[in-house]
């Protein structure tokens, strides 16, 4: 093709270099404000900057961020308040920038979740996030979105990310308010309530936890409900293989709905929103890409990746208030493209294929756990009489694998000990992840068994997915 055709024919979407081009300058615009408030204000990287003999100067476009060093999970996870900006006394700043608005937690590498601290200026990126996150999901006007994220003891962001969705695209919100209730104020709402409420209001759009999305439609459908105004089921927090897309479409057509999608999401609490797909497995947008830097890196040199390959993600934030992180270790293993996309013609990059955990993270019903610390943990009980124990993540319904996840722990001990045992091991695991395991006893020497004949695994991941 001749450079004259090329450049004459508007059709030709631009190049992955193109895109890369128009967002770094876009990247680049945030960046010098943001280092100069690290210097003056964070506990972490001010000291950090000063000890590399780094000035805010050192850093003119994203590419400089490579002179610091990545940044572990659990450096955040330990001691999250010391990546908190601390803009007390720093001259020439808005009220949005140092008013704190949200916390929402992530999990820590200890039992305690981090907070994640929001000022104004970061909920308006939030909602800025998620009006352009519903727009890729094609979430309009003509909405009418369920809000089915749980209101959970521990603030997560996903019932904020389908709020603010829902209000800044416009759509007509519906909540679910569903979670484990708290009996002092009670305001959660029964799965069945939150079910009429879909059906009598119409609801379009089903948002919420992907396991629990599934199981709010089985529940409709066993309890004969009309959900066939529901056209767009938009699961979040864990991945969405396409044999259970289908399952969710059939059982919502069997419940009337004519077309039905499914739309998976992929986000961390540190991206404050997940990116989106435009189409069914077409790859997931990032909504606001200007604001954070996505870099893939191969995991044993720490070298940059072309597109295309997988490798670990690096994000850093370009425009934060509250907590700010840089050079990120979020623990996933991701593939990036910067080609514009085939499907809706956007530019954001986007990510391709199931994201992966690479450490010791995993999720259960949605919410990042952390399995070292729980097993430090768990390992107290081995003083207490528990003379082995395995941790096995499956599923409510063991005969149904797209069934909510769900926690067994085994643990071997002598007889008389197994109550005992039993109530320490449901308290330590509850307060580590929300979530109470049920418990398997096997005989004190029952070790070979845990065994299973094979090379012992502490953890048993069998949802296979
Ligand atoms: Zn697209």
């Amino acid at each position: 093709m001749s450079t004259r055709q090329a450049t004459d024919d508007r059709k030709t979407p631009p190049s992955a270099e193109e895109n890369i081009a128009r967002l770094r300058e876009r990247q680049n615009v945030y960046l010098p404000k943001m280092m100069r408030l690290c210097a003056a204000g964070h506990p972490y990287y001010g000291p950090l900057m000063k000890k590399l003999g780094l000035t805010p100067d050192d850093f003119r476009t994203v590419e400089d961020l490579r002179k610091l060093p990545p940044l572990p999970k659990k450096e955040y996870a330990n001691d999250p308040e010391a990546f908190r900006l601390d803009l007390e006394g720093v001259p020439g700043l808005a009220p949005e920038e140092t008013t704190l608005a949200d916390i929402v937690y992530t999990a820590g590498s200890t039992s305690k979740p981090a907070p994640f601290y929001d000022t104004v200026h970061d909920r308006f990126a939030r909602v800025q996030l998620m009006a352009r996150a519903a727009a890729i999901a094609g979430v309009g006007p003509d909405d009418t979105v369920m809000n089915i994220f749980p209101l959970s003891s521990i603030p997560h962001q996903g019932f904020l990310s389908a709020s603010w969705g829902a209000m800044a695209s416009g759509a007509k919100l519906l909540t679910g308010l569903t979670g484990r209730p708290y009996p002092d104020i009670p305001v959660h709402k029964r799965m069945d309530e939150a079910i009429d409420i879909a059906e009598s209001q119409r609801a379009t759009v089903l948002w919420g936890i992907t396991a629990y999305v599934r199981r709010f439609v089985m529940r409709a459908q066993e309890l004969g409900k009309d959900l066939s105004s529901v056209r767009l089921a938009m699961v979040m927090g864990e991945p969405c293989p396409p044999f259970m897309r289908e399952d969710i479409r059939s059982r919502l057509m069997a419940m009337g709905s004519e077309a039905p999608t499914t739309n998976n999401g992929y986000g961390l609490t540190e991206t404050q929103g997940p990116a989106m797909e435009c189409v069914e497995l077409g790859g997931m947008h990032q909504p606001s890409p200007e604001q954070f830097l996505f870099e893939v890196i191969d995991r044993d040199t720490g070298e940059p990746l072309p597109d295309g390959e997988p490798g670990m993600m690096l994000v850093s934030h370009l425009n934060r208030r509250g907590t700010v992180l840089l050079r990120y270790v979020g623990g996933d293993v991701v593939t990036l493209t910067h080609e514009t996309c085939p499907h809706c013609g956007r530019t954001e990059p986007r990510f391709l294929g199931s994201p992966r955990r690479a450490d010791g993270f995993t999720k259960v019903k949605g919410t990042l756990i952390n399995l070292g610390s729980l097993q430090d943990e768990l390992a107290a009980l081995l003083r207490r009489g528990v003379t082995e124990y395995q941790i096995v993540l499956t599923t409510e319904d063991r005969s149904d694998p797209f069934s909510q996840d769900a926690m067994l722990l085994k643990v071997a001990c002598a007889s008389e000990d197994q109550e005992r045992v039993g109530q320490e091991a449901k308290a330590v695991v509850r307060s580590a992840m929300e979530i109470t395991p049920e418990i398997e006893y096997l005989p004190a020497d029952g070790f070979g068994e845990i065994a299973g004949g094979y090379k012992f695994k502490r953890v048993i991941d069998e949802r296979g997915r």
